[in-house]
């Protein structure tokens, strides 16, 4: 499936939720969901609403989080298969290898304003893992390893503002973060318990199951 090129505040109306597609937009009265918080197209701000079934749900779950992390179907599919292969709980399973991605963990470090940035970072050879350039963005990062940005492209813009918007906030427990050297490692495999994500997990896996 190509990848969603429209605009992406759509994707949140429909979802009738912020998903922070963003950056520092989204905190913002800017926001679509502030201005418009109804679903998108000539309907969407109808009083009738249609009743939801179990599949609907099941599968608006889904699309939120593939929103969320910008992921295709297939991809997706492919990472909720091995969720399945693993020891311990499918959905969890499914969160933390989305979560394990390079371009999520460029984002949750606070070295790009939103997951899509992350990505292009990622894509033009700015970021490393330990030490080495890495430009695949569905690279998983494991417990240990370390990702910096290259020394040559810290004083991008790009960067520059992701980092002074980030700085001084909190990080997650589990990563470790140098905003002086621009370098950040995964100090621990995360729980789900570790991810600040509202979202159902469970209807993603009783939707592929069925
Ligand atoms: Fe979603 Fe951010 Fe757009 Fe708001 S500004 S609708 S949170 S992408």
């Amino acid at each position: 499936m190509a990848r969603y090129t429209g605009p992406v505040c759509r994707l949140c109306r429909r979802e009738g939720e912020k998903l922070f597609l963003k950056g520092k937009r989204c905190f913002t009265e800017k926001c679509a969901i502030e201005r418009k918080g109804y679903p998108p197209g000539m309907h969407g701000n109808s009083r009738r609403r249609r009743r939801s079934s179990e599949y609907a749900t099941q599968l608006r779950e889904k699309q939120k989080v593939k929103r969320i992390y910008g992921v295709g179907e297939k991809q997706f599919r492919s990472l909720f298969q091995k969720a399945v292969r693993v020891k311990g709980v499918t959905g969890e399973n499914l969160l933390i290898s989305l979560e394990s991605r390079l371009d999520n963990l460029v984002y949750r470090m606070g070295f790009a304003a939103s997951r899509k940035s992350a990505r292009q970072l990622v894509r033009h050879r700015h970021v490393r893992v330990n030490g080495s350039t890495v430009d695949v963005p569905s690279y998983m990062v494991g417990a240990g390893q370390e990702i910096s940005v290259a020394p040559k492209s810290q004083g991008m813009p790009l960067v520059r503002e992701a980092v002074e918007y980030r700085k001084g906030k909190d990080t997650l427990s589990w990563l470790g973060v140098d905003y002086d050297n621009l370098t950040g490692r995964v100090l621990e495999r995360p729980t789900r318990a570790d991810i600040p994500l509202a979202v159902q997990e469970q209807l993603i896996v009783e939707l592929y199951s069925k």
